[in-house]
C-alpha cells in the first residue's frame, strides 16, 4: 500500500519521517515514475494529476492546500474522497494575519504610511474598538478561529455562511437576507469564503454599495472573488477607506495593475496561511488512521457544495 507525495521534496522529508513513525506498513513515495500506480491508495497534491486514472485502487485524493477550488473535481473518481488540509498551522497563520490586517485598517495604518512618504505628521481622529464593527464571509475552519482571535479586542462580531451557526459572542448571519444584513452593519469585511460557481465574483459594485460609507475590506478567499474594477472605484470615489488583499486574478499580479502602488491598498503575495509541514503530516496520518477505521476524514469535501 502506497501514500504518493505530488508536492515540494522538503516538505516531503517532512511528511515522510512522519509516516515513517506513524504508518511504518504504507509505502511513503515522492516519485510517480518510481511507484506500482496499482498499490497507491492515497495521493497529496496541489493539482489533480492528468494521468490520475492510473491510480486505480485510489481511496484518498488529499489537496496539500486549505482549499480545493484548484482541482477539477469532475475528474476524480466518484468513489474517491476529496479531502481538504485541515491543520493547526494554517489556522494559526490565518489568525496572525487576520490580526494584522483588522488592527492596520482599525488603526488606519495605510492612511499613516502614505502621510509618511508625504512627510506629514497628522493625527487622524481614532475609532474605539467598540465602535469598528467586524463582519466575516465564512464561518468554516478558518472563519470561526478568527472570530476567535479578534474576540479579546472587543469589536462588534458578526458571521455569515450558507448554513445557519450558532458562535457566543458572535452574531450569526445566513443566506441572501443574512448577507444584506452583515453587510450594512460592517466596517470592515473579511472574505474568507471557498471560491465556488456561488462566491466567484461575489465582492463586486453592489455588494460594496450595501456596505457602510468609509468600511473597509479584508480579501483571503480566492482572487476571482473579487471584482478588481469594482474595488478601484469603491476605493477611489472614497466609498471605501481602504483594502487588504491577499489574493488576486490573476496571480502574480502583473506589473503596473494599480492594486501595486494604490495607497489605500496593502496587497501581499497569496501568504496569510501556508500549510506547515510537521502539522499537516500530523493531520493527514490522523486522517488515513479514520479512513482506515471507517470513520469520515476530517476536512472531506461535499462535491454537491463544491467546497
Ligand atoms: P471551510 O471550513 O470549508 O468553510 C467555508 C465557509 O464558507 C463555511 O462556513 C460555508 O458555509 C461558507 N460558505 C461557502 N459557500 C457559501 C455561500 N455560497 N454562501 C455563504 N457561505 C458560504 O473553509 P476554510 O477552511 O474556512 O477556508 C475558507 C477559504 O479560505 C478556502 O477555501 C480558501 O479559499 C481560503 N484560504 C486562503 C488562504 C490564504 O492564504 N489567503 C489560506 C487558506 C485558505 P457553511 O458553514 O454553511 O457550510
Amino acid at each position: 500500500m502506497t501514500f504518493l507525495f505530488n508536492s515540494d521534496a522538503k516538505r516531503g522529508a517532512i511528511f515522510a519521517k512522519a509516516f515513517s513513525r506513524e504508518l511504518p506498513d504504507i509505502l511513503f513515495a515522492m516519485d510517480p515514475a518510481a511507484v506500482d500506480p496499482e498499490a497507491v491508495r492515497y495521493l497529496i497534491t496541489w493539482t489533480v494529476p492528468e494521468d490520475l486514472s492510473r491510480y486505480s485502487n485510489l481511496e484518498v485524493l488529499f489537496s496539500i492546500g486549505a482549499g480545493v477550488d484548484q482541482f477539477r473535481i469532475d475528474a476524480v473518481p466518484p468513489h474517491v474522497h476529496v479531502v481538504r488540509m485541515v491543520e493547526d498551522g494554517i489556522i494559526r497563520m490565518m489568525q496572525e494575519y487576520v490580526t494584522l490586517a483588522v488592527l492596520a485598517l482599525h488603526r488606519n495604518l495605510p492612511a499613516y504610511l502614505e502621510q509618511q512618504r508625504g512627510e506629514k505628521w497628522q493625527a487622524i481622529a481614532p475609532v474605539q474598538a467598540a465602535e469598528r464593527r467586524v463582519g466575516v464571509l465564512g464561518l468554516g475552519m478558518l472563519g470561526t478561529a478568527v472570530l476567535d482571535r479578534l474576540m479579546p479586542f472587543g469589536f462588534p462580531l458578526s458571521g455569515w455562511s450558507r448554513s445557519p451557526h450558532e458562535i457566543e459572542g458572535v452574531r450569526c448571519l445566513s443566506g441572501r437576507n443574512g448577507l444584506d444584513a452583515l453587510l450594512g452593519s460592517t466596517d470592515i469585511l473579511i472574505c474568507l469564503l471557498p471560491l465556488t460557481d456561488e462566491t466567484r465574483g461575489l465582492l463586486n459594485a453592489q455588494l460594496f454599495a450595501r456596505l457602510p460609507a468609509g468600511a473597509a475590506l479584508v480579501h483571503l478567499g480566492r482572487g476571482p472573488q473579487l471584482d478588481h474594477q469594482a474595488l478601484l472605484q469603491a476605493l477611489d470615489s472614497g466609498h471605501l477607506s481602504g483594502a487588504v488583499i491577499d489574493v488576486t486574478d490573476p496571480e502574480p499580479l502583473p506589473p503596473g495593475h494599480p492594486f501595486w502602488g494604490h495607497p489605500k491598498i496593502l496587497l501581499t503575495p497569496h501568504i496569510a496561511s501556508v500549510t506547515q509541514p510537521e502539522t499537516a503530516a500530523k493531520a493527514v496520518i490522523e486522517n488515513i488512521k479514520r479512513h482506515r477505521s471507517g470513520l469520515e476524514p476530517f476536512g472531506l469535501v461535499d462535491r454537491g457544495r463544491g467546497y
